[in-house]
């Protein structure tokens, strides 16, 4: 049985930051350590971290003392402002193609624009970047009308760049201004693209993230639709002998937030089949 790798795999450039940051942190000594909800959308590492004594709490008022982690996707504004009236520590990890997005947001919004963000409205980017416009803005997980002349639009990081589109030409037919910022990341859509071409060569593919991780959701999305063996899974445990019967190569991709060790695990469960 062969094993297709996708090439951009493991942890992206923003999450391989963040992790950097906070291992730096730790090294100093650093005692109690938090974040606003999980750093990162994935589980493993999160205990991994947790075990180190990087904590994450629910809301920001449980913290009193220490140092506070702004994660990847990052926080929101009264959080921020909530953190730095109380003279916390701050490391702020929110990736810079997140603060993009954020900055455009912002621009548009003083420039009179209804600011429209196409992503999911749970994902805690989304909600940050909504917080800076002081929740002035509107967001569209799929093609809907907006009453507005005057429209801006940016778009989640991790948003599938079909659906961004699909959007905008729906919102074309209303409006007599449009400015548009593709805020995808490129890793996003690199991993997307490659992903899509891989699923096309294999028999079965492996998509391994966290179940809570929008960017892995997103890459099971694409990959179903060209290979319907498709499966997403977050570690080793999951996988199933039968799913490999009659099945000569196997494609492997993983969102952003996957470690390479869930990887390398992974592969070599499936080497043993
Ligand atoms: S996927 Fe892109 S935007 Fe998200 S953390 Fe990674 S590099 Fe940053």
């Amino acid at each position: 049985m062969d094993i297709l790798k996708a090439e951009h795999i493991g942890f992206c450039f923003g999450v391989q930051r963040a992790i950097n940051m906070v291992y730096k942190e730790l090294t100093r000594g650093t005692k109690r350590i938090y974040t606003i909800g999980p750093i990162i959308h994935n589980p493993q590492m999160v205990k991994i971290l947790k075990e180190k004594g990087v904590i994450p709490v629910e809301d920001v008022s449980e913290i009193e003392e220490g140092t506070v982690i702004f994660r990847t996707h990052g926080i929101k504004k009264e959080e921020e402002a909530y953190i730095k009236q109380r003279g916390l520590r701050i490391i702020d990890t929110t990736c810079p193609f997140v603060k993009r997005v954020r900055k455009y947001a912002m621009y548009l919004k003083k420039n009179t624009y209804t600011v429209v963000i196409v992503g999911d409205s749970n994902h805690p980017e989304v909600k940050s970047v909504l917080s800076y416009l002081g929740n002035d803005g509107i967001v569209l997980q799929k093609p809907a009308p907006v009453n507005a002349k005057k429209i801006g639009i940016v778009s989640q990081t991790t948003q599938d760049k079909d659906t961004f589109v699909r959007i905008i030409e729906g919102l074309l037919v209303g409006a007599e201004e449009m400015r548009i910022y593709n805020t995808i990341c490129e890793n996003t859509e690199i991993r997307q693209r490659e992903a899509k071409s891989l699923a096309r060569q294999v028999d079965i593919m492996l998509i391994i993230g966290g179940t809570n991780s929008a960017n892995t959701k997103k890459l099971y999305n694409i990959v179903k639709h060209v290979q319907p063996l498709a499966y997403h899974i977050e570690t080793e445990d999951e996988i199933k002998p039968q799913w490999f019967s009659d099945v000569h190569k196997v494609g492997i991709t993983g969102g952003a937030s996957t470690p390479d060790f869930i990887i390398d695990v992974i592969e070599k469960r499936i080497k043993n089949f």
